[in-house]
């Protein structure tokens, strides 16, 4: 399982989950190549570990438990995903 991050992202890409996820496995991070151009941030799958605590930190609500993600937004799943490819 892992968190992911949809949609009400885009545009706003504040980071202030970066600053919370206990194994900085969201990317691009604020001094990352690509932070200034990346529509949004995305979750690595392979390296979160499900603790939550960047769900309640995004201002915005774009962060979700995978199975939480609303229908809409399942998409983000794969988007988050390929970043990482
Ligand atoms: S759930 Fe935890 S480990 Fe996963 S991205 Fe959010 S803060 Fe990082
Ligand atoms: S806190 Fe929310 S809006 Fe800010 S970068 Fe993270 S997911 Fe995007």
């Amino acid at each position: 399982m892992t968190y992911v991050i949809t949609q009400p992202c885009i545009g706003v890409k504040d980071a202030s989950c970066v600053d919370v996820c206990p194994v900085d496995c969201i990317h691009p991070s604020q001094n990352e190549e690509g932070f200034d151009t990346a529509e949004q941030l995305y979750i690595n799958p392979d390296e979160c570990i499900d603790c939550g605590a960047c769900e309640p930190a995004c201002p915005v609500t774009a962060i979700f438990e995978e199975s939480a993600t609303p229908d809409e937004w399942k998409h983000f799943i794969k988007i988050n995903a390929d970043f990482f490819k």
